[in-house]
């Protein structure tokens, strides 16, 4: 019984685009076989970090290392890396997204942990980001996590960069936002004295600022970035974490992290995870 509906799924995948040779079978309860079935992988993902996850005004177009991520997953599955409708998704609304259903996966610059992974469940970490600071360019006081205290800190609600912020500086000042690019004007101009998170989204928003902002580039915390699924779908997780490892080893984590962020002289030493 089991080897003939194998047999059923392997006739099903030969319509596809994909063809029969390439595309691989997967069981037909799984989230794999519906998305195929549907044409398309819904992504939730950042719409205001460059180099990250970012609609770019002009075109509408989805950019960022995050989004080559959801193209690899799009092309892998349907055959095509347009099969893919992008969800904004800021940080507070990730685990809702995918409890709600609203997405197939998160790609979001999420860090794993472990508070989180109660309500949903993670790849293996596809990238390390830092904690770090942005501050006026001509702000000369701030130089460290620690001169933060006493100081108006921008930072996005349902992240990691609140928690330990609390954690590190209790006595700065939060300005708690639901989206990091809020941010930025009001460091611009003189609303706050900081904008702090991953150092990921801080070089997206300093490459849009050169000029009039400063990465301070002390990092304080590791940020583990994992895709965030549903709960227990546990053949979903290991067929991505299939396609992570394939990509850290065949050069395409490479090639997405040059077209992306590697575009602003970042190396991607501490961030690349290690082939597995
Ligand atoms: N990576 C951190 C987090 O997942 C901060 C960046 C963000 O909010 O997306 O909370």
């Amino acid at each position: 019984m089991r080897a003939l509906r194998a047999l059923v799924a392997a006739a099903l995948v030969c319509l596809l685009p994909a063809g029969c040779g390439e595309a691989e079978a997967f069981p037909a309860d799984s989230t794999m076989a519906r998305i195929r079935e549907r044409g398309v992988l819904t992504v939730g993902i950042k719409f205001d970090q460059p180099m990250f996850g970012y609609k770019d005004p002009a075109s509408g177009r989805i950019t960022g290392f995050d989004a080559e991520m959801a193209r690899l997953i799009a092309k892998d599955l349907t055959g095509s890396e347009r099969s893919i409708r992008f969800v904004e998704t800021v940080s507070r609304e990730r685990e809702n997204f995918l409890a709600q259903g609203v997405v197939d996966l998160v790609i979001a610059t999420y860090s794993i942990t472990e508070a989180r992974a109660k309500r949903v469940s993670f790849t293996d970490p596809y990238y390390y980001a830092g904690q770090d600071m942005l501050v006026r360019a001509g702000d000369s006081t701030i130089d460290g996590v620690t001169d933060l205290d006493g100081k108006t800190v921008c930072t996005a609600t349902g992240s990691t960069s609140v928690d330990r912020l609390r954690e590190k500086v209790p006595e700065a000042e939060l300005e708690i936002v639901d989206a990091y690019s809020v941010c930025v004007p009001a460091l611009l101009a003189g609303r706050v004295d900081a904008l702090s998170t991953d150092d990921t989204i801080l070089l997206g928003l300093l490459a849009q600022n050169p000029d009039t902002l400063r990465l301070v580039g002390k990092p304080f915390g590791r940020e583990p970035y994992g895709m965030g699924i549903r709960k227990q779908d546990t053949a979903f997780r290991e067929y991505l974490n299939g396609l992570i490892t394939r990509w850290l080893r065949d050069g395409q984590w490479d090639r997405a992290y040059m077209a992306t962020i590697g575009v602003t002289g970042a190396t991607s030493d501490s961030s690349k995870p290690p082939n597995r």
